[in-house]
Order: structure tokens, then sequence, then C-alpha cells
């Protein structure tokens, strides 16, 4: 304390400001260390910003410039039906994932490939509670939207796929309702968070063949006021497009709704 004797007031106010800055960084440090998630590189802060807003974590925080880099965007020519990238085969009008299956929902679009390093951080997503990384994926799937002009206007209410209430309860939070959130917010659509709902606590479809998830899937979900949606478009949000089954199922309900239109929007798409 003695050292403050020799200081000005304002030398002193920034010292202090200073100090308590340091503390406040030790602190955000031991709750989410600055380091990448792929690869553990050291991330440094951008300070003035990260203070003043008190955003502690910003979407470029929680991976490295080159790992970002890694990140596979889903590209055209895509399926006008589920947005999976025809590649060489886009002179079929879609999908062979579509043309056998013929989802329930009108269109889906996904934002990214579901490859390394995405499919690993969606995993931690999920799994490991890095909720961290919702800004980062939400970002993914707004510029997505964005650069391909998507009509995301048209949609009147967005709802993410509900978990089970005894697997939400496990987990803390539902994975697609913290994406729904940020993109009903960024582009000012309504929100529903219980009107769809899970009413069979069903197995989890990564673990099951093809053709198993859509018998596992089948009747999963109840809508709760069928007048809340009905004549609506409705956007089903989702991390993860894999067979479109999930969605496919949750579309199937919405639509006894009496909808319009019900669109998916996820962040990948396997
Ligand atoms: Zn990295
Ligand atoms: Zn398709």
């Amino acid at each position: 304390m003695l050292i403050f004797k020799y200081l000005t007031q304002e030398t002193l106010n920034v010292t202090i400001r200073l100090m308590l800055k340091d503390m406040f960084y030790g602190l955000c440090d031991l709750v989410y260390p600055p380091n990448c998630l792929i690869c553990k590189k050291f991330l440094p802060r951008h300070e003035s910003d990260t203070f003043r807003n008190f955003t502690i974590v910003k979407p470029t925080e929680v991976l490295c410039l080159s790992c970002l880099n890694k990140i596979d965007y889903n590209r055209p020519p895509f399926c006008p039906k589920c947005s999976r990238h025809l590649g060489k085969n886009f002179e079929h009008p879609r999908c062979q994932d579509c043309s056998t299956s013929n989802p329930h929902f009108d269109f889906a679009w996904a934002a990214c490939l579901y490859h390394d390093p995405l499919r690993h951080l969606i995993h931690k997503f999920k799994y490991h509670q890095k909720t961290l990384l919702s800004p980062l994926f939400s970002k993914l799937i707004i510029s997505f939207i964005r650069e391909y002009n998507l009509d995301i206007e048209q949609f009147d209410i967005i709802t993410p796929i509900p978990l089970f209430p005894s697997r939400l309860r496990e987990r803390g939070y539902n994975q697609s309702q913290l994406l729904a959130q940020t993109i009903a917010q960024t582009f000012n659509i309504n929100l529903s968070l219980n009107n769809l709902i899970r009413v069979q606590n069903t197995k989890n479809q990564t673990l099951l063949s093809k053709k198993e998830r859509w018998t596992n899937i089948h009747k999963a979900f109840r809508i709760k006021n069928l007048k809340q949606f009905s004549e609506k478009s409705i956007l089903l949000i989702d991390d993860l497009l894999t067979t479109g089954a999930t969605a496919s199922e949750a579309a199937r309900t919405i639509k006894s709704a009496g909808v319009k239109t019900v669109g998916v929007l996820t962040l990948a798409i396997a």
C-alpha cells in the first residue's frame, strides 16, 4: 500500500482499474480458459470489447482462426428438399435420401457440413456442456441465411426440436433451443418453446441404423395447442440433419395443426 502514497489520484484509479480488470479476466479464464477448443492454442482476448460489454466469450474466442477456417460450409448445388450438397449428381432433382424417404417438412436449410472440426465441436456442444459454442454456431447459421438470401421472414414462428423432459434435466439445456433463441432474436421472429413437446423418450438416433431411426422417432412429438400453430409458417431448428427422420416426424406432427409451411434450419447436415 506504501507505493500508492507516491501516485496521483488519477494514476491510482487507473492502477486499481487495471488490477480489477486482471482479477476479472483471471476469473473468466478459470471458468472459460481462452484456448482453442480444437488445437488448444492460447487465444488472446480482445480486451476492450470483452470488458466493456461483458461479453466473456465472443464467437472467435472459442476457436483460433486456423481451426475456424477448417469448418466446411454447405455450398450449392443444393438438394431442393434438404439442401444436401448434390456434388456431381445435380442433374437428379433430389438427393438420394430425399428420393427414397420423402420427409414431411417442406424444405430444410443446413449451414455447414458435418465434418471435423465441426463434428467434434457439435459433440462437445451436446454432450459436454460446451454451451459457449452457441454464439459461434448461431453466427454460422445466420451468415448462411444472409449469404444465400434465404427467405426466413416467411416464417411466423421459430421452434426448436424439443428434448424429452428427463433428457433435458440431465443435460441442463436444449442445444437446439440455444440456437433458436439467437436466430429468432436476430430476425425478429416469434419463438415458441413449449408448444411442440417430446412425449417419448426415444433411443439416441446416433446409435441406430438409417431404417431404425424412422421407426424409433415415430409418434415422439405432440402439439399442446393446435390453434397456436394453425395457419402459421413454422421453422424448426435443430443442430444436425442426418437422415432427416427427427425433423420429418416433428414436421408431420406440426402439420396436424393445419400449418402453412414447415421449414427446417440446422447448423450441419451429415
Ligand atoms: Zn485452433
Ligand atoms: Zn435431399
